[in-house]
């Protein structure tokens, strides 16, 4: 049942308790699903379950899991802080819901909605479950500014072009002004439950353990969340409109992992920006764009409501004949490892293998690289991803990579390949992701960083990079493999 609008009463009197099923929600503050719970003038229990058990959803990626057991570490000491009692189960969310339910004497269970189908299949599931026991389900948006299904053509069906998408959601009004974070005294404790230390899901890396740089780089968590949004707006908003295609620089807000988790709001950035503003901090046009980029995550969860096998499918059946390769198993790994010979191209595969992130455009780089230059079908590196990204996305991750493979909705056109070297060059000008993250050529001047088997001899013997030893010849050469790219797409269009 949704319910955003619809006040909640207690009528019942032989139940006693609201439970709180956590999920893709991990923070307090401007959460509707957690704001109707505590107002409910029911004592609140609160739950997260980690359901390997179902048979069905996508397993987790190693990077998620390790961001996973740090937000939900985070969300169980912001629970204790405000008093309410915090329990995670391990199992089948059906079975485990249902008893935790029966045990903390629930009359309603109050969740926020998900938005893959197999995650949303399991909530209808759940929901039959509780009211056949007599528990009513009250469910919220709190992770995306529109419900998928509330923006439509004039015909009223789905959008196809992101612009009038965007344009369309953008004449619903302002986003509703975020909720305020709960305290202590807003909190009635419902019994505690029993539940297993967060440890003890083996989510995260132990031998080897990996982690180590992730931790460097992330602090997880809705506290983590707020501090960085707040750097975000102070250091980095201003002039995002113009820097954020640039790598070199920290231009971008870094939130993805926060949004994909639930640790902020998109509401809560929307509105955050434009006090950035009128503070001074940021102009229109970076508010403008900023807010853009937000809806481009709107727009890929629409697509993904509209079509569920976004992941998996063609949304372009003229794709399915499309002539893929298969992958050269050298080819795959020089390119999971950063070792292509493209200076742009592995920076970007460290500093994903490394950090767990990448920036956009990067992404744009080395995706057109595997399905463009490689001729390795898009599934292969979404997969990739998908293990080692901590924002990967149920919705974000496939729209986009269907996006770079020309087989998506409103997608770059098959035949644009990027061109590393001058991608590279644009993006990237001194070189300094680069050095950042291919250490073995942080020597060599910004003229040649991005074209090494172009620098003299001299010039590689002073950087000390000596091409096929210290650092790869380039796996294929970018021209030839663009012509095998546009001749193999000549041939889809024939086909199609
Ligand atoms: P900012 O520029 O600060 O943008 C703010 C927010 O807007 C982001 O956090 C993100 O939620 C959203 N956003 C920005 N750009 C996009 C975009 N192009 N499409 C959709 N939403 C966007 N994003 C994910 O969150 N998870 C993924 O698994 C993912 N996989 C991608 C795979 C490929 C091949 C490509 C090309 C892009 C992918 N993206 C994904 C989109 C985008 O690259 C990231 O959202 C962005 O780089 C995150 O950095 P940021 O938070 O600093 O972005």
């Amino acid at each position: 049942m949704r319910s955003d609008t619809k006040p909640i009463t207690s009528h019942l009197t032989s139940r006693r308790s609201a439970l709180v099923w956590f999920r893709d929600d991990l923070r307090l503050g401007d959460n509707p699903t957690l704001t109707a719970a505590l107002t409910s003038g029911l004592p609140v229990t609160a739950l997260y379950i980690f359901d390997d058990a179902t048979p069905g959803p996508r397993a987790l990626g190693a990077a998620s899991r390790w961001w996973l057991a740090q937000s939900l570490k985070s969300l169980a000491a912001d629970c204790t802080k405000i008093g309410l009692p915090f329990a995670v189960r391990r199992g089948s969310a059906k079975t485990m819901v249902a008893e935790a339910a029966e045990e903390a004497g629930a009359e309603a269970a109050f969740w926020s909605r998900r938005y893959s189908a197999d995650l949303s299949n399991i909530d209808a599931a759940v929901e039959e479950e509780l009211s056949a026991k007599g528990v009513r389900v009250e469910s919220f948006n709190a992770s995306l500014l529109r419900e998928p299904w509330e923006v439509k053509a004039k015909t009223g069906g789905p959008l196809k072009v992101f612009s009038p998408y965007w344009r369309a959601a953008n004449t619903m009004g302002e986003p509703a002004a975020p909720l305020p974070r709960p305290k202590k005294a807003d909190v009635i404790a419902g019994p505690t439950l029993g539940g297993v230390e967060i440890e003890a899901l083996g989510l995260e890396p132990t031998t080897p353990d990996w982690a180590g740089s992730l931790r460097e780089v992330w602090t997880p968590g809705e506290t983590g969340a707020v501090e960085a949004v707040e750097r975000f707006l102070e250091e980095g908003l201003k002039g995002y409109a113009e820097n954020r295609d640039r790598p070199d620089m920290e231009a971008t807000s870094r939130m993805s992992p926060r949004l994909r988790f639930g640790e902020v709001s998109p509401r809560q950035l929307w509105h955050a920006v434009e006090r950035a503003k009128e503070e001074g901090m940021a102009t229109s046009r970076d508010v403008e764009k900023f807010r853009t980029e937000l809806g481009w995550r709107e727009f890929s969860y629409h697509l993904l409501h509209h079509f569920p096998d976004l992941s998996t499918r063609n949304f372009q059946e003229r794709f399915d004949a499309f002539p893929w390769s298969p992958p050269k198993p050298e080819h795959r790994r020089a390119w999971r490892k950063g070792l292509t010979g493209y200076p742009i191209v592995d920076a970007g595969m460290r500093q994903l293998w490394t950090t767990g992130w990448l920036h956009n455009r990067v992404r744009m780089i080395v995706a057109s690289f595997l399905i463009k230059d490689l001729l390795i079908d898009w599934r292969d590196g979404e997969d990739w991803f998908w293990d080692t990204l901590v924002d990967a996305d149920h919705a974000n991750n496939a729209a986009s990579w269907q996006w770079v493979a020309g087989s998506g909705a409103d997608a770059a056109p098959y035949f644009r390949v990027f061109n590393p070297t001058l991608q590279g060059q644009k993006f990237d000008p001194n070189g300094d992701y680069v050095r950042a993250f291919v250490p073995e050529l942080s020597k060599l001047p910004a003229k040649w960083i991005h074209m090494p088997w172009e620098a003299p001899g001299e010039v590689m013997r002073a950087a000390g990079v000596t091409l096929g030893k210290t650092y790869p010849e380039p796996i294929v050469d970018h021209y030839v493999a663009r012509d095998r790219a546009l001749a193999a797409f000549a041939k889809l269009k024939a086909a199609s």
